[in-house]
């Protein structure tokens, strides 16, 4: 068997090679750094790597494993973390050059929960800086590629994370979702994403974009794995004071529950929306799949879409706008040094530092919020985000899950829309909803476009209903059984 081949398992069966002792946690680990380091540079997934550190604790799980003291369900299992999630003594950017140099002083609340549970990681994933954007062209430091065109974008914000899964560099990531980050670049990369409920996984030691908005979430190559990598993340946390006192069902034992009966709903107005025939087949089909094993479909309405990227972008504009106000030169990261004049090591730090997306959002999101024009846009948009609340309160009532395309389209070309930030911003029209109303959702690979391109399907479920909408997808996963690596270009 070769390499390749042992890092395109999943992260259940690379587990029963490991307690087989078919291969050791140090060899995976190896054989990942190799990967990364033959294919990175024209992929642009990984912005660091923490080889040393990776390996030793390979070893330190090698030993465990020998010992017969595997301490958790991740135990050996490489993984990345998106850039916007500290970890204990890693450069931590948010692909931003403002905080160029800074090492974290400490491990977020989730990167503790991986390590408890012995997985290793073996680096930052690239991404678009501060989670800001749709292509991952937005880094500061440099653009990932997508690993099935390579002209083509990976998505973003997490366009690293999904590239270096899909590219079988790691077996699982964790990413941000404010709008879609995760989600969307799950779908452009034919990899499955989840961006659980607001509250159910701890946001301390992450990276704040729009405090209202943003998720962690997982990252994979298949339903289980991303099930194992939820449940080890998810759980209330004293320090984040927005994570949610429920109990953390087992996700990864959910996936094989029946789902005859299962209500499904299929929103119109995401279907009359102008979407490629070839994500329209593909989700139908998906549809289809479900209704074959004996769910119940119905159509609902879900009116306010056409609403949603201008809500999203005036709250989540706003909310970045303060939560970036704190890199002023003097706290973290770079600054531009001047001994008399204070004022100008503000703005010359802000200037010089932060790239064109964020001054654009910051700007955007200090006009919506000033005298005059808050009423007239921040607190209308607050007003238009209660009612996706209840659109979708009420579908709810009458079906147990939503089913939507992904996003529009598949990956478009890198550079297609770096000019027109509207554009740009459209390609998160389907996945911003459940963000304003603060919902599960997951994104899975349901088939290909005529270029070859993955397609993702969406499932969106009730608050803290994550077990479900694993479960569905696992289905349509194991009914499709789509062979994704035949496609990959590297
Ligand atoms: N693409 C969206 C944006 O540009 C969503 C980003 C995200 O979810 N972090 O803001």
């Amino acid at each position: 068997m070769n390499n390749v081949d042992f890092l395109s398992f999943s992260i259940s069966e690379i587990y029963k090679k490991l307690n087989k002792k078919l291969i050791t946690s140090k060899e995976l680990v190896e054989m990942c750094f190799k990967r990364i380091k033959k294919y990175n540079n024209i992929l642009g997934a990984f912005l660091v790597l923490d080889e040393k550190n990776a390996l030793n604790a390979a070893i330190a799980s090698d030993k465990r494993r020998a010992k017969g003291a595997s301490i958790g369900l991740l135990d050996g299992i490489p993984m990345g973390l998106k850039d916007m999630i500290l970890a204990d003594n890693i450069l931590t950017t948010a692909a931003s050059k403002i905080l160029d140099g800074f090492i974290s002083p400490y491990d977020a609340t989730v990167v503790k929960k991986l390590k408890n549970h012995g997985a290793i990681i073996l680096g930052k994933l690239n991404q678009d800086e501060f989670a800001m954007g749709s292509s991952n062209e937005r880094s500061a430091y440099f653009i990932a590629r997508n690993p099935f065109n390579l002209k083509k974008t990976p998505g973003g914000s997490s366009g690293g994370a999904a590239a270096s899964l899909a590219a079988d560099m790691c077996f699982g990531a964790l990413g941000t979702d404010t709008g879609g980050s995760i989600r969307q670049p799950a779908s452009f990369c034919g990899i499955v994403g989840i961006k659980p409920t607001y509250g159910r996984v701890s946001r301390f030691g992450i990276i704040a974009y729009a405090s209202s908005l943003d998720q962690v979430g997982s990252l994979s190559r298949d339903v289980e794995s991303s099930a194992l990598i939820l449940e080890v993340i998810s759980g209330y946390d004293k320090r984040d004071s927005t994570s949610a006192k429920k109990n953390v069902p087992s996700y990864s034992s959910m996936l094989k529950d029946s789902i005859v009966g299962l209500r499904v709903g299929i929103p119109v107005e995401y279907f009359s929306y102008n979407i490629d025939s070839d994500v329209r087949v593909s989700v139908q089909n998906s549809i289809n799949i479900l209704k074959k094993q004996g769910a119940i479909l119905k159509e609902v309405s879900l009116p306010h879409l056409k609403y949603a990227v201008a809500t999203y972008c005036i709250i989540s504009s706003a909310e970045a706008s303060s939560n970036l106000s704190r890199y002023d030169g003097i706290r973290f990261g770079q600054r531009y040094n001047n001994k008399n004049d204070l004022n100008l090591v503000y703005t010359k730090t802000r200037g010089n530092f932060f790239g064109m997306e964020v001054k654009r959002r910051i700007i955007l999101g200090t006009y919506v919020l000033s005298a005059g024009f808050y009423e007239d846009y921040y607190l209308r948009a607050q007003k238009i985000r209660s009612k996706f609340f209840m659109d979708f309160s009420n579908v709810f009532q009458d079906v147990d899950i939503l089913i939507t395309p992904t996003t529009p389209t598949s990956a478009f070309d890198l550079g297609e829309k770096t000019n027109n930030p509207l554009e740009m911003y459209l390609s998160d029209v389907f996945t911003i909803s459940a963000n304003l109303a603060g919902l599960p959702a997951l994104s899975l690979n349901t088939g290909f476009s005529k270029e070859n391109m993955p397609i993702g399907t969406q499932i969106i479920g009730k608050l803290f209903d994550e077990g479900l909408i694993l479960n569905v997808a696992y289905h349509i996963e194991k009914e499709l059984s789509l062979n994704i690596r035949s496609k990959i270009v590297i």
